[in-house]
């Protein structure tokens, strides 16, 4: 695709998300993701909203890799269990949870 035809298309796709008003988040495409960079991007969107996402407990260093769902294919995000045997354990679940329940343990 040239570089024009590109921009072009992320005009698009921003007047589109902009229409229907879902906040848009771009995230390079690649294997994996900075905890940070995709913590500062999401903390933007979720600024004074009260969500689940913003009672999750990022503990690790800044530069810690997070893995990515394998089913949607999207950057997961720490979480810690409330109840149950594991319970105050962190590990990542999807950032569709609860749609998607996948989740990776961290031992
Ligand atoms: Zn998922």
């Amino acid at each position: 695709m040239s570089r024009a035809t590109r921009v072009e298309r992320d005009e698009f796709v921003d007047k589109a998300f902009e229409a229907v008003g879902i906040p848009l988040i771009r995230f390079e495409n690649k294997r994996n993701y900075i905890l940070s960079e995709v913590k500062e991007k999401i903390d933007i969107l979720f600024v004074g909203v009260e969500t689940s996402m913003s009672e999750q407990k990022i503990n690790l260093s800044d530069n810690e890799e997070i893995p990515i769902c394998p089913k949607c294919g999207i950057p997961m995000v720490i979480s810690t269990a409330k109840a149950g045997k594991n319970a105050g354990k962190s590990f990542y679940s999807c950032s569709n949870c609860p749609k998607c329940r996948e989740i990776i343990r961290i031992d």
